[in-house]
């Protein structure tokens, strides 16, 4: 009977199953939401029971879909939304509250506070990470001080701490299993991406015990099995990394200098530099790719608040398209911007510039502008951010980039694509498989079991959809560069403080 592979991506907003066969094609796919919380301004949570339940469900349905027997599932890899912070009980099983979520600001303050005694440069040189309340340490450290019982619980070795994977394989495994990957640790600001392990200086600035920690793993191996009750067999569970670091995977981004960008919401961009932990002198983060056998290698990443969010801003809050898709044929129908740039600094800038006081902004409007050129300015600040990043990418590394590998849901528009290979003068490329997370988890795990025999042949069967190569002449992508960088900097500083 042919076998698949099963990847569960748990994401921020929803829960996915995709099974995929030896090919790597998606061969069913299922999908549940479910609630956001948001108790007070800037707080975001999740039911940690609530997220389990959905990963069930679409498990299963994913299953039903592909008309599969658990036992042709050859492994189990995961994918998750990173940071995202639980504590739960070990011998009952049950969380001590809900999901700290990783956009929470809740703990900016303590942040703030930990900054001003001067651990910043402490904190990246161990982590990789610039000191903020994004990462797990702080978000734990609250539910310590939070939640009643914690203290008793951390006292008496019953509590545990995990990021979304953990809390998946301990339910998966009954509670066998108390385990995480070397991504997932990477994002807790709790380990050392150097040694490679829970760095105890890091655990007494956070106020975090040993024994809450799970034990840290490779992201390719086999973690622990289905409880036979969930699926109708045992499964291996074998393929384990957070969703960025997964995406790079899945988008065979594996030599020192490959790049993927994904386009959603906002943009993420992950690079990979090799076995060489790469500090950042532009912002970018240092962090784990992944680990496969004894090799690990490491990435700088940079994120992108307002991506897609600005066509979708131009949909719902301007009003003057219908549909995103429509932004291309509006943009393509004007030659160029007309000389109007966007910064869509719309929750202040992101990497390279990290400026939370920043606010959207439009300059160089005559009486000739139109709504057309407004649309291309907007798919132009997407392309333009992005090559901002990989400038600084470029620059923290020296690698040479010629080609930057996309995916997410703004990638099916072609003139987004084009601008992009036009501003970077690298070729961009679109693969066929767009569930590049997904995909990436899935590798992972196929990878630890036998199912694929090595990354070598992965590599060759995935395949491109379209590349995009630079077309505009190098004088005027320098000239819109320059006008950009000036429209950037009217955007900075424009708020005297955050509402958090
Ligand atoms: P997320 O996972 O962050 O929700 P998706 O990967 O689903 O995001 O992508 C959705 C985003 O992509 C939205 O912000 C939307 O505005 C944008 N988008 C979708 N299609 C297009 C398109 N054809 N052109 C430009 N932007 C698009």
């Amino acid at each position: 009977m042919e076998k698949y592979i099963l990847a569960l991506d748990q994401g921020t907003t929803s829960s996915r199953a995709i099974i995929f066969d030896h090919a790597g094609t998606v061969v069913a796919l299922a999908q549940q939401e479910f609630a956001q919380i948001y108790p007070q301004p800037g707080w975001v949570e999740h039911n940690p029971e609530e997220i389990w339940q959905s990963c069930v469900q679409v498990m299963q349905e994913a299953l039903q879909k592909a008309k599969l027997q658990a036992s042709q599932i050859a492994a189990i890899g995961i994918t998750n939304q990173r940071e995202t912070t639980i504590l739960w009980d070990k011998t009952t099983g049950e969380p001590l509250g809900n999901a700290i979520v990783w956009q929470d600001r809740r703990t900016a303050r303590a942040c703030d506070e930990l900054k001003q005694e001067g651990y910043t440069e402490f904190i990246q040189k161990k982590t990789g990470l610039i000191l903020d309340a994004y990462f797990s340490a702080s978000k734990a450290m609250w539910m310590l001080d939070n939640f009643p019982e914690a203290r008793r619980k951390q006292k008496q070795g019953s509590l545990a701490f995990g990021t979304i994977d953990s809390w998946l394989i301990w339910n998966m495994t009954e509670g066998e299993a108390h385990v995480s990957d070397v991504t997932n640790a990477s994002r807790t600001m709790l380990y050392n991406i150097h040694t490679l392990s829970w760095d105890q200086e890091l655990l007494d600035i956070f106020g975090i015990s040993r024994e809450m920690l799970p034990e840290v793993k490779s992201s390719s191996e086999i973690y622990g099995y289905t409880d036979e009750r969930l699926l109708g067999a045992k499964i291996p569970i074998a393929g384990l990394a957070g969703d960025q670091q997964a995406a790079l995977f899945g988008q065979m981004c594996i030599e020192p200098g490959m790049v993927k960008n994904t386009y959603g919401t906002g943009c993420f961009m992950v690079l990979n530099t090799g076995t060489q932990v790469v500090s950042s002198q532009h912002n970018l983060l240092s962090t784990i790719a992944w680990q496969v056998g004894d090799e690990v290698n490491y990435a700088l990443e940079g994120s992108i608040f307002v991506a897609g969010a600005v066509i979708q801003w131009l949909r719902d809050g301007l009003g003057i398209i219908p549909t995103a898709q429509a932004s291309e044929s509006l943009a393509s129908s004007v030659e160029d911007n007309g000389g109007v740039y966007f910064v869509p600094a719309l929750t202040g800038l992101g990497a390279p510039h990290w400026d939370q006081y920043a606010r959207g902004t439009m300059v160089g409007i005559t009486r000739g502008a139109t709504a057309a050129h407004l649309a291309r300015a907007a798919l132009e600040s997407i392309a333009l951010q992005t090559a901002d990043v990989l400038a600084a990418m470029q620059a923290d590394t020296g690698l040479p980039i010629q080609q930057l590998r996309v995916d997410g849901g703004a990638v099916a528009n072609n003139l987004l694509m084009q601008i992009q290979a036009d501003f970077l003068d690298a070729t961009v490329i679109r693969p066929k498989v767009l569930e590049t997370t997904a995909l990436g988890a899935a590798y992972l795990a196929g990878l630890a079991v036998g199912y694929w025999a090595s990354i070598d042949e992965i590599r060759q069967q995935w395949q491109v959809d379209q590349v995009f190569s630079p077309q505009l002449a190098t004088d005027k992508v320098s000239a819109i560069k320059t006008q950009w960088q000036k429209a950037v900097s009217k955007a900075k500083g424009w708020i005297d403080s955050p509402s958090f």
